[in-house]
């Protein structure tokens, strides 16, 4: 290690002194205990241990992240959202960049689900709260939840933000999402630079496909099937009723241990994640019924779809007898969505032409979303 420069700077951010109206561009150190501020010349400015760090104000991803530290008056303003999630790593009372209303409204939420689930435990049995979760469940609260959800997979993966990709990524959404019953959550879709086939629902509206299975599809309406399948499982809200049967009761329990600001995030290491992937087969179904409609609505041929199982169930079982080492990373969309032989036949034997998903252009574009992105991580990584 260089003498001179004893820290490593591991971004940058804008500081201001509180005394003066000058904002200097610093690098942030980070040790195990504090973040360091180093001006010109690899001077420290500072030192601020992770204890003392407080939020300046209100955190929204996407916008920059103001810190400040006890008993002075200077402000830190970073732009770089990794770095601020890495900070809010060691400084942990921070809750992640969490505001105090924000856990008081998922503390809440928890207690929602708690009085629930103690009220008909006894009187009838633990199937009836999910159901009465998906009737009666407030949308923005389902949207709090799938945002920390969200919030726990930053820094974890890398979002594919390839411009034009992005683009008919969108359009192929607002295709869909123009067909969809008027009190469905507002849509989210992304692409993950992770290499398996799959794709996943959380709760809130929030849709992740993984690169894997752009790279697999063979034309946009597979994609585009895919994604309506996913849309099923948002109508139905699916994830929130996982949620709700898995955690109903031991929500208070986390909230009365860990706090009120990362209880969701606590669910979601503990499994609640994988759990979500995995959902029962009437819901599956369910999410077909709807796929196969909103398909159909927005005049999409539903029979790619059916190829796109045909061929992934025939590339399942080729790689079942090979030993290939990339084997796994295809059996992974089967067990979290079983393949019950019928499924294939229930979009292949749709009589239907309908337009392509997106223009050959878009889909050109679609295909390399991730091309800008890193070395695709695994979802085992996770
Ligand atoms: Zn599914």
């Amino acid at each position: 290690m260089d003498k001179d420069a004893p820290y490593k700077i591991a971004g940058k951010a804008t500081y201001h002194d509180g005394l003066t109206a000058a904002r200097h561009e610093i690098g942030i150190s980070l040790t195990p205990w504090s973040l360091v501020l180093i001006g010109k010349g690899s001077a420290v400015i500072s030192e601020w241990p992770y204890k003392d760090i407080r939020l300046a104000e209100e955190v929204t991803q996407g916008r920059p992240t103001r810190l400040k530290v006890m008993g002075q008056d200077a402000r830190l303003t970073i732009t770089d959202w990794s770095l601020a999630q890495t900070i809010f790593k060691h400084a942990k009372h921070l809750g992640g960049g969490r505001t105090a209303e924000r856990g008081l409204k998922l503390a809440f939420i928890a207690l929602f689900f708690l009085a629930i689930g103690l009220g008909l435990f006894w009187l009838f049995s633990m199937n009836t709260l999910p159901s009465l979760v998906k009737s009666y469940f407030p949308n923005s609260w389902e949207q709090d939840i799938g945002q920390d959800f969200v919030e726990d997979f930053a820094g974890s993966f890398e979002v594919c933000e390839g411009k034009t990709g992005s683009q008919a990524l969108a359009r192929m959404t607002q295709r869909l999402s123009d067909v969809l019953p008027q009190n469905t959550l507002p849509l989210t879709v992304k692409v993950l630079n992770v290499k398996d086939v799959n794709a996943f629902a959380l709760p809130g509206g929030e849709i992740r496909l993984f690169r894997g299975l752009i790279d697999e599809a063979a034309s946009p309406d597979e994609v585009a099937g895919v994604l309506a399948h996913e849309i099923g499982h948002v109508i139905e809200r699916h994830g929130l009723q996982a949620l709700a049967r898995h955690y109903g009761l031991m929500a208070l329990m986390q909230v009365a241990t860990a706090g009120t600001g990362d209880f969701m995030g606590a669910m979601a290491q503990a499994g609640g994640l994988l759990s979500l992937l995995s959902y029962s087969r009437e819901a599956e179904q369910e999410a077909d019924q709807h796929a196969l409609s909103i398909l159909q609505a927005a005049d999409i041929n539903p029979e790619k779809f059916g190829h796109f199982f045909e061929r992934l169930h025939q590339k399942n079982a080729d790689e079942d007898s090979s030993e290939d080492p990339t084997k796994e990373d295809f059996t992974i969309w089967f067990s979290t969505h079983p393949q019950e032989g019928k499924r294939a036949e229930f979009f292949l034997q749709k009589a239907f032409t309908g337009r392509p998903a997106l223009s050959p252009a878009e889909w050109q574009a679609l295909k390399v979303i991730c091309a800008s992105a890193g070395e695709p991580k695994s979802f085992r990584d996770w």
